[in-house]
């Protein structure tokens, strides 16, 4: 067998974390080849350049294109076994083409950080002590000179099963005398894998509800049709009893001795999630998200591999987890941007989830109270199985939303007169109030009274918001900050006033007003630390009445019983937005953050602020429903050729000098224009809406067909291009397929 591979196959092609799509040829020196049987998907150590790279074989072959005296040697094997199986290589060399990016970069996006550095892909082991025979035997005033020892023996006779060596470091046990001990035959060492998994078996588990007829349908429909590949759409409203669904499912296939993937938007709704699952479902569960160190990802990544770890919850990259035994892949909240990379290897989690799927023959179930359109049209074709639920389970009702028209009326920091006495009123129940504003910060403008200077940033064509707590003022697209000035640097007037108002300010302001009631913020500021989300909403359960002001992070899938009215102080923000998806997400979020009221046994109320109280869309939302919102707006989309009825591909371009990237764009479409096929069609370069961005000129051009066969084969010709022009033209580029963002 190995003397063939030698022979047929003297080559390998090895991906590389480069911005170039191809592979690169190594030839495999005897010695390594008689040893070792390769394989796709094992890392190898290359000379590449003038130093050496970690890469991955992607394949095999027997003959290469090079001339055999200039392929240079692999200079070493890193693994024993893939690090990538088939599977997972071949989504990622499905995803390289559909979203035109260098297949080495994407297999390394699918690796741990840890491997990519060429980590050994085994778990940690830890010393572990035991006692031998003669050690449980032994009266501990034997050693009583040696009180250490005694210590330590009288530790280790209590634990017949051994002490980790992280207990007796909490112990307090000294490890020399443990060695003593080890010399005396009393106590002796193992090295065993570091596993480390939420602790969910000691829990007294939760006994489940009686699940209402929607979800018991939606239940009944998904188990039934396990085992093999279809989607499924879990089209429920807020607090229609999603998750129970999803937990009944898990258990059934967890049972099978199958493994679940459920992704999740947000690495704030992980504990959330983890603590819902952990009081119900008696396996083992990891956890795999950014918040994570290098390490605890490595081991969760192993865990899932080795088939131990039986519910993976992760977000967007967690689509990458090496699941051998894949039962169902859970989306839930699948409209959310945040599965969409918008840099780098821009993939789409939910898109790749049922490409993986696909590939396992296993469902896919996503879930949402605002489905995408582009989710909800696959849903109206049949494509995807439509599982409805409209009622709240429970005895929970859904909140009456109300709109509070703004026009000639004198605000409080944003707050109308009425919300604020609809606020006191709700208090003085015992209940909370929640107030979204989608803008952190203290106002998003600073201004000058006397010569109308405005603080912009010094790299984007942006104004800094000014964030008094911290004292500075800080660019919210390049993160660039400086001390908050009093001075206008223009005409030196100190008659600076601020413009708008954030949730810094809309905290500040309510504190004198209601001074009895615990007021929390949380918003990316407020939560920086790592367990700052987990202390407020703890707070928040602990106090019966109270306010939190939050941005979107509060509209996500969190669960307040005691919150009845919801006040969205700017339901305008995003109604006259450039880009097409602007009002399918204002549409996604009033509705989500609108879904924190009421969930319990109180009824809930909204409050919706705007300049524009008979806009359609508000309209709708407020009198009809989210999904005839969405229905119209599908046909509004179809009408005007947008997607998902076409598809479409962006180009991004940025240049430092002002006209380049454009023109770089022109270039490119006139490269393109023999290559179009019927259907095709340009739209730009255009500029970005903030042209400038960390010292970056923006341009876009965006090309759209009906067919994604020849939109597809147009980008290959485009990237051909792009990866050579852009070298030696000092332009960054990106593709992006399937943009979430059009500007
Ligand atoms: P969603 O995920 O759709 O927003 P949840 O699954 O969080 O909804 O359910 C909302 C609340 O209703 C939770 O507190 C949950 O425990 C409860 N719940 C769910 N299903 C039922 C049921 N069949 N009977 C009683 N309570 C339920
Ligand atoms: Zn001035
Ligand atoms: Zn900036």
């Amino acid at each position: 067998m190995q003397e063939t591979l030698l022979t047929t196959q003297p080559y390998i092609k090895v991906a590389l974390p480069v911005p170039m799509r191809r592979t690169f040829d190594y030839k495999v020196p005897k010695a390594i080849a008689v040893r070792h049987i390769l394989q796709p998907g094992m890392r190898v150590k290359v000379p590449f350049g003038k130093s050496q790279r970690i890469g991955i074989i992607e394949s095999l072959v027997s003959e290469s294109d090079w001339d055999d005296a200039q392929i240079k040697p692999l200079s070493a094997l890193l693994d024993d076994a893939p690090v990538l199986d088939t599977e997972i290589l071949s989504i990622c060399e499905w995803a390289a083409r559909y979203y035109h990016h260098p297949i080495g970069e994407v297999l390394f996006h699918a690796l741990p950080v840890l491997l990519r550095k060429g980590e050994s892909a085994d778990f940690r082991t830890e010393t572990w002590w035991f006692p031998s025979e003669t050690g449980l035997k032994t009266p501990l005033d034997e050693l009583k000179r040696a009180p250490r020892q005694v210590e330590f023996l009288k530790a280790v006779q209590q634990h017949e099963n051994g002490l980790s060596q992280q207990v007796v470091s909490t112990l307090g046990l000294a490890p020399a005398a443990g060695k003593s001990l080890e010399e005396k035959g009393l106590v002796y060492r193992e090295q065993r894998q570091f596993l480390k998994m939420a602790e969910t078996h000691a829990h007294q588990k939760q006994v489940p509800p009686t699940l209402n007829d929607e979800q018991q349908i939606a239940t009944d429909h998904i188990i039934h049709n396990t085992g093999t590949f279809h989607v499924s759409l879990l089209d429920g409203i807020t607090g229609s009893g999603k998750t129970e669904v999803f937990l009944r499912v898990i258990d059934k296939l967890i049972k099978e001795d199958k493994q679940v993937l459920v992704m999740v938007p947000e690495i704030g709704l992980t504990p959330q999630t983890l603590k819902r699952f952990e009081n119900r479902l008696d396996t083992d569960i990891v956890l795999m998200h950014s918040n994570m160190t290098d390490r605890e990802r490595l081991d969760a990544w192993l865990l899932c591999r080795q088939g131990h770890a039986k519910v993976i919850i992760g977000t967007r990259s967690a689509v990458f987890m090496p699941i051998k035994n894949l039962g169902m892949i859970i989306i839930d909240e699948e409209h959310d941007a945040s599965y969409k990379q918008q840099d780098g290897f821009r993939y789409h989690a939910r898109d790749l989830a049922i490409k993986q799927a696909q590939s396992a023959n296993a469902p896919v179930l996503l879930a949402s109270a605002t489905p995408s359109f582009e989710s909800l049209n696959n849903a109206r074709q049949q494509k995807f199985a439509w599982l409805k639920l409209r009622k709240r389970a429970g005895s929970a009702q859904m909140p009456t939303i109300e709109r509070v028209d703004l026009r000639g009326q004198t605000l409080v920091h944003g707050l109308s007169e009425y919300t604020l006495e609809t606020m006191k009123q709700c208090l003085a129940r015992k209940e909370q109030v929640l107030v979204f504003l989608n803008r952190r910060g203290f106002a998003p403008t600073l201004m000058c009274h006397e010569c109308g200077w405005i603080a912009a940033c010094d790299h984007c064509d942006v104004n800094m918001t000014v964030h008094r707590k911290a004292n500075k003022l800080h660019c919210h697209h390049c993160d660039h900050h400086k001390a908050l000035i009093f001075e206008c640097p223009e005409c030196h007037s100190r008659e600076l006033f601020t413009v708008g108002e954030g949730t810094e300010q809309v905290e500040a302001a309510l504190i004198p007003l209601f001074k009895d009631t615990p007021i929390l913020r949380i918003d990316r500021d407020s939560t920086q630390r790592k367990s700052a989300l987990t202390q407020i909403t703890q707070k928040i359960h602990e106090h019966d009445q109270a306010i939190l002001v939050g941005t979107q992070m509060l509209a996500k899938g969190h669960h307040f019983p005691n919150v009845t009215l919801v006040v969205v102080m700017d339901a305008d923000a995003g109604l006259f937005s450039a880009d097409f998806r602007g009002m399918e997400r204002t549409a996604q979020l009033i509705t989500q953050v609108s879904g924190r009221a009421g969930r319990a046994s109180k009824p809930g109320q909204v409050l919706l602020q705007t300049y524009h109280p008979d806009h359609e869309a508000i309209e709708c939302l407020c009198e009809r429903s989210y999904e005839e919102f969405a229905l119209e707006g599908l046909q509004e989309r179809a009408d005007l050729a947008l997607p998902p009825f076409y598809h479409q591909i962006i180009v991004r371009a940025e240049s430092a000098d002002e006209w380049e990237a454009t023109q770089f764009l022109t270039h490119l479409r006139e490269m393109l224009m023999p290559y179009c096929e019927a259907g095709i069609g340009f739209v730009g370069p255009y500029s970005a809406i903030i042209v400038r961005k960390a010292g970056q000129h923006r341009a876009l051009l965006s090309i759209k067909s009906p067919k994604r066969g020849n939109l597809h084969r147009l980008a290959a010709i485009a990237s051909q291009w792009l990866e050579q022009e852009s070298r030696s033209r000092k332009i960054r580029f990106a593709i992006d397929v399937d943009p979430l963002e059009t500007y």
